[in-house]
C-alpha cells in the first residue's frame, strides 16, 4: 500500500506520526512509504534516518497527498488539508471531530474513510491509542509543577522533595486515571508526599495495590479534597467525566486557604479545566498567578516533548497502521471490532453517533 506521512502544519505541533523505525516496519512488510522532507525534524528525526529506513522522501506535497491511500498524521486536517482528501483514501489520526463541525463537514465532502486514534478502542473499553498521550501529560504535569514552585516562577520556593531535615512537598493528584497514576508515580518518584483522589474505588483500589502503603488513596468527597488542597503545595487536577466538561472541583474561594507560591497544574483543561480559576496557557507563557496561586494550564503538555512524544504514539498507532497497510479496511475492521469504534466518517456518511448528535447530524 502507498502510505504518506506528511509533515505537520497546526502552528507549535512539532511531532511526526511515524518514527524511523516505523517507517522501517512498514517498508519491510512491502509498503511504499512517501515522507515529507523535514517530517521529522521537529521530533529530532532526519530526513537521512527515514531514508536509510527505506522510505521515498519528497518535497511535492501534492504528489504526496494525491498519490497516498492512507494518510497517517498527528493532528486533525487543517483547512489545506482536507481539501486534498478525496474518495478511497484513508485518514488516520487524531480528529476530535465532536469539537469541530468545520472539519466534520470537510471530511464528509471529501468522502475519505476517516479513522480517529481517539475512538479506537481495546477489549477493556479503554481507549489505547489515547493513553500514550495521557502518560506523557501525567508525567509532565509533576516536572511542570516541580519547576512552578521554583520562586523565580511565581512559586512558593519549594524543593518536591525535601532534603534530609526537611520534609518533601505534599502533592494531591485528583483523577486516578492514566494522567493521575503517571502523576501519582512521577512525584512518587521524586520523594514527595502524595495523595490520590477519584470516585471510582476499582480504580483507587488498582493504585493501592500497585503502590502500597507509599501512596495515599483517598474517596473523592468535597470535604476531603478540600481539607488536601489547603495543605498541598502542589495540585494536580486529572480528572475526565467522558463526554462532558470537566467538573469544577477547586474553587476561587480556597485559594486564599493556601500557601501563596502553591501551585495548581490542570491537565484536564483540555476538557475546560477542573479549576474555576483555569484558563488555557501555551509552552510559551505557561503560567499565571490568581490570588498568589500559581497556575500551569497548558492544553497541549506533550507537545513539549515531541520526540518522546512521537515515540509512545508510533508504539501504540504502528500495529493498526500495519494492519489498516497490510489487510485495507475492510478485513482490518472485521477481524477487529475494536478498531472499528475508531472509524468516524466513511464516503461522505458520518459512523459515530454521538458526533452526529454533537451536530443534529445523521450517523
Ligand atoms: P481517565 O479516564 O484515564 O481518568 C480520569 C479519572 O477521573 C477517572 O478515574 C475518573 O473516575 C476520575 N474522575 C472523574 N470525575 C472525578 C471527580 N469528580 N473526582 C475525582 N475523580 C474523578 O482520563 P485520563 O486519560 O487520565 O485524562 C485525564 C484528563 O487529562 C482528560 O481531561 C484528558 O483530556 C486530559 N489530558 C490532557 C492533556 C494535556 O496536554 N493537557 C494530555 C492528555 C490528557
Amino acid at each position: 500500500m502507498k502510505i504518506a506521512l506528511p509533515k505537520e502544519i497546526k502552528s507549535h505541533e512539532y511531532r511526526v506520526a511515524l518514527t524511523p523505525s516505523g517507517v522501517g516496519e512498514l517498508v519491510a512488510r512491502g509498503h511504499r512509504v512517501m515522507v515529507e522532507r523535514g517530517a521529522g525534524a521537529g521530533a529530532g528525526f532526519s530526513d537521512a534516518e527515514y531514508g536509510d529506513a527505506g522510505a521515498e522522501l519528497t518535497v511535492e506535497v501534492d504528489r504526496l497527498w494525491s498519490e497516498a491511500e492512507l494518510i497517517v498524521k498527528v493532528k486533525e486536517p487543517q483547512r489545506g488539508e482536507v481539501a486534498r482528501l478525496g474518495a478511497g483514501q484513508m485518514l488516520f489520526t487524531y480528529l476530535h471531530l465532536a469539537a469541530d463541525r468545520a472539519l466534520t463537514e470537510g471530511l464528509l465532502e471529501s468522502r475519505a474513510t476517516s479513522i480517529a486514534y481517539e475512538t479506537v478502542t481495546d477489549a477493556e473499553g479503554r481507549l489505547p491509542l489515547l493513553a500514550p498521550m495521557s502518560r506523557v501529560a501525567g508525567r509532565m504535569s509533576v516536572q511542570a509543577g516541580a519547576h512552578s514552585l521554583e520562586r523565580a516562577q511565581g512559586g512558593a520556593g519549594i524543593l518536591i522533595s525535601g532534603v534530609p531535615g526537611v520534609a518533601p512537598a505534599k502533592v494531591t493528584v485528583i483523577g486516578a486515571g492514566v494522567v493521575g497514576e503517571n502523576a501519582a508515580r512521577m512525584a512518587l518518584g521524586l520523594g514527595a508526599e502524595v495523595s490520590v483522589f477519584d470516585l471510582s474505588l476499582a480504580r483507587l483500589e488498582a493504585l493501592d495495590q500497585r503502590y502500597g502503603g507509599r501512596l495515599r488513596t483517598v474517596y473523592s468527597t468535597q470535604d476531603a479534597l478540600a481539607a488536601a488542597i489547603r495543605e498541598s503545595d502542589l495540585v494536580i487536577g486529572a480528572v475526565l467525566v467522558p463526554g462532558a466538561a470537566a467538573p469544577k472541583l477547586v474553587k476561587r474561594a480556597q485559594l486564599a486557604q493556601m500557601r501563596p507560591g502553591s501551585v495548581l497544574v490542570d491537565v484536564a483543561i483540555d476538557q475546560g479545566g477542573c479549576f474555576e480559576t483555569s484558563r488555557p496557557t501555551t509552552h510559551d507563557n505557561p503560567t499565571y498567578l490568581v490570588d498568589g496561586i500559581n497556575h500551569y494550564c497548558v492544553a497541549n503538555m506533550p507537545g513539549a516533548v515531541p520526540r518522546t512524544a512521537t515515540q509512545a504514539l508510533t508504539s501504540a498507532t504502528l500495529p493498526y497502521v500495519a494492519a489498516l497497510a497490510d489487510k485495507g479496511w475492510r478485513r482490518a475492521f472485521r477481524e477487529n471490532g475494536n478498531f472499528l469504534s475508531g472509524l468516524n466518517a466513511h464516503e461522505g456518511v458520518l459512523t459515530r453517533g454521538e458526533i452526529a448528535a454533537a451536530f443534529g447530524l445523521e450517523a
